[in-house]
């Protein structure tokens, strides 16, 4: 059985599972979507908004390579403006992740057969020449690109800060920014609304 094969008949069991527990589950499903969250995240397979337990209908979602709130795309601009407009989302978190392989290839140099992977983490490349001084002072390639991958979190939430539409959202919408260690499944915030930005904390502090 091929991957998609088994995924098709993985669903079947899901829905026959919910439908089982929940007989108006997917009636209600149908009816509207009120998420509450716009997650932007990594395309990385292994950091799903899943890993925060969200059902269908709870987080309206974009994911890119290396979670980026880019200046130009259309993509991310259309998501961002159905979230707040229509769906009047009351928080955005950005979640990026240790371990992220778009982080780890703009501290390489540009490989030849990814232009356009090249071109979308020229951002992040900056990014490192910025903090240049402060990555220099970590040890190993891998900590260099897990601390890169948190400042370029709390670029993102910068970026979302200064965007009008998010100035102007009503209700007024809260920005996050989490990173996901691949090495324990936890997420922990590096910014929060009620934090200066670039400040970080912990996640138990900002839950106690
Ligand atoms: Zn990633």
């Amino acid at each position: 059985m091929t991957y998609p094969q088994r995924m098709l008949v993985e669903n079947l069991a899901w829905s026959d599972e919910i439908s089982i527990r929940d007989p108006a589950y997917f009636q209600r499903l149908a009816s509207n979507q009120r998420p509450n969250v716009l997650w932007i995240g990594c395309s990385d397979s292994r950091v799903p908004e899943a890993v925060t337990r969200a059902m269908p209908g709870e987080i309206f979602v974009h994911r890119n390579i290396a979670n980026l709130v880019g200046e130009h795309d259309d993509s991310l601009a259309s998501v961002l403006e159905y979230a707040i407009v229509v769906l009047r989302v009351q928080h955005i978190v950005v979640c990026g992740h240790h371990c992220c392989g778009g982080v780890q290839a703009a501290l390489r140099p540009p490989a030849a057969a990814l232009p356009n992977v090249n071109r979308r983490i020229d951002p992040i490349r900056r990014l490192a020449a910025l903090h240049a001084a402060e990555l220099r002072l970590l040890q190993g390639f891998g900590e260099r690109a897990d601390r890169l991958a948190e400042l370029n979190v709390l670029a993102q939430v910068q970026a979302l800060h200064a965007m009008p539409l998010v100035q102007s959202a009503q209700p007024h919408v809260q920005i996050h920014g989490w990173i996901f260690s691949m090495h324990d499944g936890r997420l922990k915030a590096l910014a929060h609304p009620e934090w200066a930005l670039n400040e970080t904390a912990d996640a138990h502090e900002a839950a106690g």
